[in-house]
Formats: structure tokens, sequence, C-alpha cells
């Protein structure tokens, strides 16, 4: 088929580079003039496991390139991927802006193209911004008919990063709502081949199933990271407790985000819920239970903070800034909230994160990290020894390899000389053994 996917961030270009692989055409879009280019030369505008090999691949083969040019896009292809964010407003609703912006320049461009065209939306949306918000605005730009002379299908995304291409290829599942069944099939027919079981849904129960599993998420990290901090209280190590409670067959609950350690950040989870709740409180439904998890989260980065204040010692070196492993995405990274917070307190900083350092020399994250964290970025290093070598406190919110092997128990800190603070539970059982000095979030 001949794609175009609109917006290039996390999700966009990684479909884009997958779906190019599996065979089809495709054209990207973005108004981001830097991403566009990345794009052109075969490079990847974000960090990711693979996507930098996938993207040179597909651009080399011709499967894939991208535009600023709506129209040239719409002209060109037969299926539009919408992918734009969809932030936080201030009072924590979900942003429809650049949703609503791109179908107007989509809808504009439908009106001289000839041939059917579906227009899917991969962004997460609450239920009803589909039908009540953005299709009305296709069908006004356009002058067209949805479901006559256009089709129309919500298809949520449920990557992680860190593993996005795998999970590409290997989905948990492909949720279509369908405005109508000719829109469904050609949602279908974009992803035949992946495994995966297929669901065919109205609109709104698509729109809301994404909504359904980050809540999910959340409340499952908040359950166990408070689970980590009684246990920890009370002496026990709670990762011990998590592996017999999760053995429990009867029980059959996957452990995925059941691992007690640090807050979770991202540019989805704390959005998503915030605009869960708001529009509950908007229907006046009370969820209790939802809106605590933002703030049992919150907790974990008082404790994280508190921790390191509790050493009595100024110079920090932080390993890890990114929200999680494998990926240079710093929207509403915990990691960079403790940073900020150490700053605001005088610590002396510095910073390790590979994959934002590599990201900001690719240029992919430069303008974010220049015009919203220019006082973080001054305090980056490219060096694991120099970092190691300033800090009297090393916070270790990475499972990076450089990091772990600069860790080695028996020359780094044998003395006990630094504080380890550890936020994700290193993997080797010596460095977590008691010594003086070593601090784990929840064990
Ligand atoms: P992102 O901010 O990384 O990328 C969005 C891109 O859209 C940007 O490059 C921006 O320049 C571009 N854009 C904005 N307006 C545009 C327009 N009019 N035309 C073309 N491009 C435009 O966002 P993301 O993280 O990829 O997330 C996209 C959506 O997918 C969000 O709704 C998000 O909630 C959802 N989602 C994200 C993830 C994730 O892991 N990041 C996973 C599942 C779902």
């Amino acid at each position: 088929m001949k794609i175009s996917v609109f917006g290039l961030g996390y999700v966009g270009c990684v479909s884009a580079a997958c779906l190019a692989a599996q065979g089809h055409r495709v054209v990207g879009v973005d108004v981001n003039r830097v991403k566009v280019d990345l794009i052109a030369a075969g490079k990847a505008p974000v960090v990711e496991e693979r996507i930098g090999e996938l993207t040179a691949e597909v651009v080399a083969s011709g499967a894939l390139r991208a535009t600023t040019d709506v129209a040239e896009a719409i002209a060109d292809s037969d299926v539009s991927l919408v992918c734009v964010g969809t932030p936080s407003a201030a009072n924590g609703s979900l942003s429809t802006t650049y949703l609503e912006r791109v179908s107007e320049e989509i809808g504009a461009a439908l009106a001289a193209k000839t041939g059917r065209h579906t227009v899917v939306f991969r962004s997460t949306m609450l239920p009803g911004t589909c039908l009540d918000l953005l299709l009305p605005i296709l069908e006004k730009s356009s002058g067209l008919t949805a479901g006559v002379d256009f089709g129309v299908a919500v298809n949520p995304e449920f990557l992680r990063e860190g593993t996005s291409v795998r999970d590409f290829f290997d989905p948990p599942k492909t949720v279509i709502g369908e405005f109508d069944a000719a829109s469904g099939d050609v949602v279908a027919a974009l992803y035949e081949g992946l495994p995966g079981e297929v669901f065919r849904v109205p609109v709104p129960v698509a729109e809301m199933t994404k909504y359904a599993d980050n809540a999910f998420h959340g409340l499952k990290i908040a359950f166990a990271n408070e689970l980590g901090s009684v246990a920890r209280a009370l002496n026990v190590d709670s990762h011990r407790v998590m592996d017999v409670f999760l053995a429990d067959r009867k029980l059959n609950v996957s452990p995925a985000y059941l691992r007690p350690g640090f807050a979770f950040g991202g540019s989805c989870l704390p959005k998503d819920l915030r605009g869960l709740v708001y529009a509950a409180r908007r229907a006046d439904v009370s969820v209790p239970l939802l809106s605590h998890v933002l703030p049992s989260n919150e907790e974990h980065l008082k404790r994280a903070f508190e921790f390191i204040a509790a050493t009595g010692r100024r110079r920090i070196g932080l390993f890890g800034l990114s929200f999680k492993p494998g990926t240079d995405d710093l929207r509403e990274s915990p990691l960079v909230e403790l940073a900020e917070r150490l700053l605001g307190k005088g610590y002396d900083l510095r910073i390790y994160d590979a994959n934002v350092t590599l990201s900001r020399l690719m240029g992919a994250n430069r303008e974010y990290i220049e015009g919203r964290l220019p006082h973080l970025g001054e305090l980056l290093s490219n060096s694991v020894s120099d970092v190691m070598a300033h800090a009297e406190v090393c916070v270790i919110g990475c499972r990076d390899d450089a990091v772990l092997a600069a860790l080695d128990p028996n020359g780094f800190n044998a003395a006990g000389e630094r504080v380890i603070i550890d936020l994700v539970r290193l993997p080797d059982a010596e460095l977590r053994r008691e010594r003086p000095g070593y601090v784990g979030l929840g064990w």
C-alpha cells in the first residue's frame, strides 16, 4: 500500500520505517524540518533499538521518504496514519490542537484527491475525539462525506519506547476502531502478516482501550512501588516477594510493570492518567483509585531525593536522564525532575546518559534540550568515568552497560568512599550486598 505518516516522532518514525520494511511505500510528513531532513539522510529522528539501521535500509531502498508537503503526500498515498502528539494541556486535559490542525490540512488535501483515501488516527485520544471533533473537521475542510468519499478509523499504538521496533513486529494486539467496514479493512490490510489478535471495534472502544492500558500500567507500577517502600521499611526484599507473588499461576498476573523501583514517567502514562481523570471529573464520575496513581508516583520521587539528602554529601553523579532505558525521550522523565530538584537545592550535579547525548549530537533532541532543559544540557558529560570521579553520591537511574561495568564492586568504591543510590536494582548481587554506602529504593 501507499501510506503517508503524519508526525515523525517516537510513534510516527517507528511506524513509518517498520511499515516500509513490511513492503509498503511510505512517505513521512512533519512540520519539523530537522526530522524530515534526518529521514531524508537515512537517519532516525529518535534513539531506539534497531531504528537507526532500519531507517537507513528503507530510505536507501526507496521504500521510505519524508516531506513537509501535506498535499503532495496525500496525493501519493491511499491511507494516512496520524501520529501527532496529544500532550497534556495546562489543566490536565488532553490537548487536541495538533490533531485538529493536521485534520484540517489533510481534509484540504483530500478535496483535491481522486480515489478513496482512509485517514487513520494512531495518536492517543479520549473517546469522542474522533467522531465528534476530528471527523467533522475532515468533512468541513474537504467538502466530502466520511464513510462515502473517504474512510476514517482509529488504530491506537501500543508500542513501548525502548523496544518499539520489536513491539511493532510482535504487537500485543491490534485494535481497529472502524467508522465503517471498508475503513477497517484498509487498516487490517496494513498489518497483514503480523502476529497478535486483531480486534475490530467501534471507534470509541478503540479510543478508550488505550486509556485502559495506560491507566493499568500506571496502577501496576504504583502498586509495586508502594509495596517496595513498605517492604524496605520492614527490611524485606520486595523483589523476592514479587517473585513469589507472580509465580502464583492461579493469579495469572503478567510481571510487566510489577518490579518495585523508581517513579514512572514519559510522554504517555502521566499525561494519559491526567487526561482520563480530567475526563471523569468533567463527566461527574468519582475515580478515587485512578486519581491517586500520580500522587503515589510522586512519593517515589520524593523518597529518592530524601535518600540523597540524607547522605549529607553535595557532589552528585546522576546516571540516566531519559525516562527509561533504551530511549532518548526526556518528556516527563522522573530523572529530569530529580535533577531539577537537586539543582534547585544547590547540589553540584553531573549527568551521564549515552542515549540523550547521542540524540543531542545527531540533532534529534537538541532543540528540546536547548529550549527546555539548557540548565541540564550543560551538565551532561559523555564520560562515565568523569561523572564517577566527580561524584560523592552516584545515583544509578539506568542499567547502561558502560555504567554497570564502571561499578565493578572490587575496584570502584571498594573502600565505600561513595554512596550508591540504586533506583534500578543493580543486576549484580555483589553490588547490592550490604556494604557501607549502598541504598536501594525498594530492597
Ligand atoms: P512526538 O511528540 O514524539 O511526535 C509528534 C510529531 O508530530 C512531532 O515530530 C511534531 O513535529 C509532529 N507534528 C505536529 N503537528 C504536525 C502536523 N500538523 N503535521 C505533521 N506533523 C506534525 O509524539 P509521540 O511520542 O510519537 O506520540 C504521538 C502520539 O502517539 C501521542 O498521542 C501519544 O500519546 C501516542 N503514543 C505514544 C507512544 C510513545 O511511546 N511515545 C506510545 C503509544 C502512543
